[in-house]
């Protein structure tokens, strides 16, 4: 089974190729074929099935041919970064072609977004609100659409947006192809979407939870105690390829020196760094010359890197949709990941509310052989050792607990000043 079947226009393929794809996912393979004869497509799936690719496909395939320079294909999303991961996927497919894509969403300025649609573009990919003021201003032209997708519809619903969405779809023509993408299908959501979706062809992968191929798991660990439980786990575990994430810019430096030192393949990737440092660690993880990199959410934006086989978040996110978005980055594709958590006793709520989104309780786990009371960390004969590239100390400076660096000092700090740095959004 590969991409050939569904007999795309050759610049497709070459961005297919270019992507990296070689086999279709399962929600391509049953979605591009109905998608590409112009039928509805009613799908359930979640994010790292490959569904973006999924619709992205057949819009371009549609709009290789007729008029360009007006709005034919338009994609709306329920956040920015999904919108702008879509579009990502839009520029990698079609970079043989001259299609152009424009972003809308709010929380930027609305210029630049009205001069790229003046200058013309076939494809938007928009969040609700910012399309409806640009709509009310008579900035956008959406009576040439054929084609509509609505991603991730159920958290469009869950966020406010339904009033938002009625409204657009009465500025659409109603002859047009709907794609409609969910991950679940509640009550309202199946309303919608028999209101707005002509005979579906239903399409459906894998089970209802945020990226079903990845484990969950939570550490719960004192602030001070963080620093050696990391160590300890990335020595007892098998890991491959590992995204760390960290709450503040400072913590994502200061923690990728202290694993560096330990003698981890190890790259920061934070904000306060020039883009061609960013770059270079993005590139090096990929790549292959970096096993771990430590991030902040914002800095790992837009990281596309297959096989990373565990995210940990070493500081809890702030929002169960950072949680889905960094658990987002393991397990892509149809490969399986690990994602661990490390909590705090205050960090209860939000693991409700995760939990609440994943639709089961997560496992709490203690790692064997860690001393929680005074973070000395055991050395590796603990009984639940398996082989792995990790069994070996890189250098003779790992597990020997006497020369680990003072995480206490470097981490820890107190409850107060934990909910402030939670504030301080500058700081990531
Ligand atoms: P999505 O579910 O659209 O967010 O896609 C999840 C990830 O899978 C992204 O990193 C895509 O680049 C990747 N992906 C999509 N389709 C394929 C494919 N056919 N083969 C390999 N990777 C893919």
């Amino acid at each position: 089974m590969n991409f050939e079947q569904f007999s795309l226009d050759p610049r497709l393929n070459a961005g297919i190729k270019g992507a990296g794809y070689s086999t279709p996912t399962p929600i391509q393979q049953q979605a591009i074929p109905v998608a590409l004869e112009g039928r509805d497509i009613l799908g359930l799936a979640q994010t790292g099935t490959g569904k973006t690719a999924a619709f992205v496909l057949p819009i371009l395939q549609r709009l290789t041919k007729g008029q360009l320079r007006q709005v034919r294909a338009l994609i709306v999303a329920p956040t920015r970064e999904l919108a702008e991961q879509i579009n990502q996927t839009i520029v990698t497919l079609g970079k043989q072609t001259k299609l152009r894509s424009v972003t809308v969403y709010g929380g930027v300025g609305k210029m630049p977004q009205v001069d790229a649609l003046r200058r013309g573009a076939e494809i938007v990919v928009a969040c609700p609100g910012r399309l409806l003021d640009l709509i009310d201003a008579g900035a956008i032209d959406l009576s040439h659409v054929e084609l509509l997708v609505l991603d991730e519809a159920d958290r469009m619903c869950d966020m406010g947006f339904l009033p938002d969405i009625k409204r657009i779809l009465r500025h659409l023509p109603t002859k047009r192809q709907t794609l409609f993408f969910s991950a679940t299908m509640p009550e309202d959501i199946h309303t919608l979407a028999g209101s707005i979706l002509r005979e579906p062809v239903t399409v459906q992968i894998g089970i209802m939870a945020p990226v079903h191929t990845v484990a969950h798991a939570l550490f719960p660990v004192n602030e001070g105690h963080k620093g050696k439980l990391l160590m300890a786990l990335l020595r007892e575990i098998p890991t491959e390829r590992v995204l760390i994430f960290t709450r503040t810019k400072r913590r994502a430096r200061n923690l990728a020196e202290d694993l560096q030192h330990q003698g981890y393949r190890v790259a920061a990737l934070q904000g306060n760094m020039a883009q061609n440092r960013r770059q270079e660690a993005i590139t090096g993880f990929r790549q292959g010359k970096y096993d771990i990199l430590v991030a902040t959410d914002i800095a790992a934006r837009g990281i596309d890197v297959a096989e990373i086989t565990h995210v940990i978040n070493f500081d809890m996110p702030d929002t169960v949709d950072a949680y889905t978005h960094r658990i987002g980055r393991t397990g892509r594709a149809e490969q399986t990941g690990d994602a661990f958590t490390f909590t705090l006793p205050g960090d209860e709520a939000m693991v409700r509310d995760i939990e609440k989104v994943l639709g089961s309780r997560i496992e709490r786990r203690r790692l064997t052989g860690f001393d929680y009371g005074t973070a000395t960390v055991a050395q590796t004969q603990s009984a639940n050792k398996p082989a792995g590239r990790r069994d070996q100390p890189r250098n003779d400076q790992r597990g020997t607990s006497s020369r680990q660096p003072a995480y206490s000092s470097r981490y820890a700090q107190p409850a107060a000043r934990q909910q402030q740095g939670r504030r301080d959004a500058a700081a990531r």
